[in-house]
């Protein structure tokens, strides 16, 4: 059998369909899956064990056998803790093949064979009774089943599914009780991932404002949940504007219903501001009486939390439909809307309060299209003034009056900026937004590169081609390059003095120890005295499954790391001239400058737009002796992970170096990569 994945391809900027082996999707899910990070995830794995056996003790004190059910087992590890703990049986219940797969081997190797069945299905399949699944309904139900959300991985439907028709009336759950925190804020950071602030543009002809149309402004957005590493905001980044409120819990040992509801909390201002965001996370309460606490509360709200690293679960941020300014001491309702997967927010002020009864707004639809178009990272980077202005200051040095400008770059500002700075005829292709009034100024071509005619153009021809770049499809930094295959594409459109902005870009590496990310992509081993080398092995095996290791995107700003090397250029990519024919490589070796444990290597891309001006999507800056890196907020950087990380960790003489052979394929537009500690 072969599956059809999708995949942009980067010389093309089209999405193509690949014939893939019917397991690469789950060699996919399971190489870039959470369940490393979970089960190294130590504060929760302890809490669950502690939860686990005050349930299978109260159970048992009240003379009953312990029957568990384990929805969403994995690799059988809650089971493994209710069966160690002395629970009679356990059904374990995973509906991801190869996870159930790797579940009856730990299980077996473990020792647990004749304790914990391993059942294959979705739990809403699952059948009890004499030739059922499940012999019969059980008294203690352990799950784990949250996303950072909470409620986005489908709990709730899951739970309330369970109490039908899977476990006993006043059975124990494992955990007791989830709770949802709010806390509003006011943040100019935060807000900028959601609106298009104005952009001023200071021309010959006085200062000219950018502002985006008022449906934009209006909008409510998209309900795809914004999670972000909160314990990376800086404090002086948003102003609280409340006390931390609880939203609403879910008690799991009774039925739950997750039919679409709303729920309010009244809120008093601890201080005035535009009230923009509500932040969010939850606990988790393990036992009835709240004694074992598993929290996601951020820096500011509990102190220890940063030590608590997991990705697995983070914290939530949420725009609210518009600002609204709020005044100290005066109180205002916050509305919670859920459906069975997501949750959306709205502000209330007093006066407004007499429909409280018909609360139950919709989930925010984007109708702008500027929402369905840029995601949170970019509105933040077209938001970069800093950012902006260099664009600005690069246009101006190479627009003249008789500029026949042609943009290429999705959903950009560039060709407004040059229409602004004074360019003759601004041409732009991928563009979605019309520019009002301004039609007749930029012309918006319905083409892609390889189509582009001379009377899309008007018969003339380019004189300045320009790019951010950015494309939606791109997933790693070098994805962008395809600007360089669209530049090649409409060649023979260009003046043969021809200024290409950016005139170069060049792709640079440095070599890092992670605080926490390592996590992610390291084996556990044992966890909780379990041995879970399976799954370790399982994981290892799918990373194996492409020929080359690939380099994966993260959002560096969320992931503190310290440089180990100095940033190096590895290679340069000349859009002055043609994509070449031949692929680009480089070899070479990097010095270990600082002592630390050589995690991976990181990559980024910097474009030079004009003489003097550059414009990075990765390093900022080195901010201290230590080593400790500053990342682009905007922008994924590309991160490899060595495969012998234990071997570096022991490494600690100096001087050493990690030796490099990076070739980028003008074929495929990839980058492959290989390092050698
Ligand atoms: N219990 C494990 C793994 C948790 S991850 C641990 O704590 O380490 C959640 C798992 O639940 C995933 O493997 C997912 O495939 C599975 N899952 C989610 N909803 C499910 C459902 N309704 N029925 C069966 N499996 C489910």
């Amino acid at each position: 059998m072969k599956t059809f994945c999708g995949r942009a391809n980067p010389t093309t900027g089209a999405m193509e369909w690949l014939e893939e082996d019917e397991n690469y999707d789950y060699h996919q899910e399971i190489a870039r899956s959470r369940y490393a990070d979970m089960l190294h995830d130590k504060d929760r794995n302890v809490k669950y064990y502690q939860g686990i056996c005050a349930a299978v003790s109260r159970v048992k004190e009240r003379g009953e056998k312990a029957i568990v059910l384990d929805i969403g087992t994995g690799t059988g590890l809650l089971s493994m803790m209710a069966a160690s703990a002395g629970a009679d049986f356990c059904y374990a219940v995973e509906v991801f093949k190869p996870m159930a797969n790797a579940a009856v081997k730990i299980v077996e190797k473990n020792g647990f064979r004749e304790k914990i069945k391993v059942i294959n299905k979705h739990s809403t399949e699952v059948t009890v009774g004499q030739d059922g699944d499940m012999q019969c309904r059980a008294n203690i139900l352990v799950t784990e089943l949250f996303d950072t959300e909470l409620i986005g991985e489908g709990a709730l439907p899951t739970y309330e599914h369970a109490h039908k028709y899977l476990v006993q009336e006043g059975c124990e759950a494992v955990p007791h009780r989830a709770t949802v925190y709010v806390q509003l804020v006011e943040s100019k950071r935060m807000w900028s991932w959601n609106k298009l602030f104005p952009v001023h543009v200071e021309t010959e002809d006085g200062e000219k404002t950018i502002v985006s149309p008022s449906a934009m402004e209006n909008c409510p957005g998209v309900p795809s949940v914004c999670d972000i590493q909160l314990n990376q905001m800086p404090s002086s980044d948003f102003t609280i504007l409340s006390d931390v409120a609880t939203m609403f819990s879910v008690d799991f040992s009774n039925p739950v219903r997750s039919a679409s509801t709303s729920y309010r909390v009244q809120l008093e201002p601890v201080k005035s501001g535009k009230a923009q965001i509500v932040l969010s996370w939850w606990d988790i309460d393990m036992d009835p009486w709240g004694t074992i606490n598993c929290t996601m509360a951020p820096y500011w709200v509990k102190s220890t939390s940063a030590s608590q690293w997991r990705d697995h679960w983070m914290q939530c941020v949420y725009f609210l439909p518009n600002e609204e300014p709020v005044v100290q001491g005066e109180e205002v309702s916050l509305i919670a809307c859920r459906d069975e997967y997501s949750v959306w927010y709205k502000l209330q002020k007093a006066r407004e309060e007499e429909n409280k009864a018909a609360v139950c707004i919709e989930s925010p639809v984007c109708r702008c299209q500027a929402h369905l178009l840029w995601n949170r990272p970019r509105f933040g980077q077209l938001n970069d003034q800093n950012r902006t202005r260099q664009y600005i200051k690069s246009l101006m040095k190479v627009l003249t009056k008789d500029s026949v400008c042609l943009c290429i770059s999705d959903g950009s500002l560039l060709p407004l900026l040059a229409h602004c700075l004074g360019a003759k005829q601004v041409h732009t292709l991928f563009q979605f937004f019309k520019a009002n009034h301004l039609e007749d100024k930029i012309k918006i071509i319905e083409a892609c590169p390889e189509l582009l005619t001379s009377s899309h153009l008007e018969d003339k021809k380019i004189s300045v081609l320009v790019g951010e770049p950015f494309f939606t499809t791109s997933l790693l930094p070098w994805h962008n390059l395809y600007f360089w295959y669209a530049r090649t594409a409409v060649a023979s459109h260009l003046t043969s003095s021809v200024t290409v902005l950016p005139q170069s870009a060049s792709l640079h590496m440095m070599i890092v120890e992670f605080q926490d990310l390592w996590r992610i992509r390291s084996p556990c081993g044992t966890c909780e005295g379990f041995d879970v080398r399976t799954m370790d092995d399982m994981i290892k095996n799918s990373l194996n499954f492409r020929e080359s290791k690939e380099a994966e995107p993260h959002p560096l700003w969320e992931y503190p790391c310290k440089s180990l090397s100095d940033p190096q250029e590895v290679l340069t990519f000349d859009f002055r001239d043609t994509v070449p024919e031949h692929s680009l490589s480089t070899e070479g070796s990097v010095k270990l400058l600082q002592k630390g444990k050589s995690h991976g290597a990181v990559l980024w891309m910097e474009y030079h737009l004009a003489a003097g001006i550059s414009v990075t999507t990765g390093l900022m800056q080195i901010a201290n002796e230590k080593g400790n890196c500053e990342w682009n907020p905007h922008c994924k950087q590309a991160v490899y992970f060595f495969s012998s990380v234990l071997e570096s960790e022991t490494r600690s003489d100096l001087p050493s170096a990690v030796t490099y052979a990076i070739n980028f394929n003008t074929k495929t537009g990839e980058i492959a990569m290989d390092f050698k500690l």
